[in-house]
């Protein structure tokens, strides 16, 4: 069934599962400063019970560059899959996408 990995829908990935740690990239939107965070999977990932087999992460990211605060509101399912996210004051970015804007910033 060759066929079906080629039709899947390809949307964008924004959490990376790597071990024990979930690495997600975000962006803000006041001064454009990039971050790259490391959650572990052990401490930081809290199960939500209300609704089933989910999970939550919570992180507030302060820059260096600017007073504003990024808070990142995170929902993945049981696979690790985000399904939901609540993101203000900036972005979640792919790696991709965060490994390009770090190149161009470095040039
Ligand atoms: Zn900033």
């Amino acid at each position: 069934m060759k066929g079906l990995f080629w039709k899947r829908e390809k949307k964008p990935k924004y959490v990376t599962s790597i071990n024990e740690l979930l690495i997600f990239y975000t962006q803000c939107a006041t001064c454009g400063e990039l971050f790259r965070t490391v959650i572990r999977k052990n401490s930081e990932l809290s199960q939500n019970f209300e609704s089933e087999n989910t999970y939550e992460v919570q992180k507030e990211l302060i820059g260096s560059y600017c007073p504003n605060r990024i808070h990142v509101h995170l929902w993945l399912n049981q696979g690790l899959k985000l399904l939901k996210q609540t993101v203000t004051g900036g972005k979640l970015l792919t790696e991709e996408e965060y490994t390009r804007l770090k190149e161009e910033k470095n040039q």
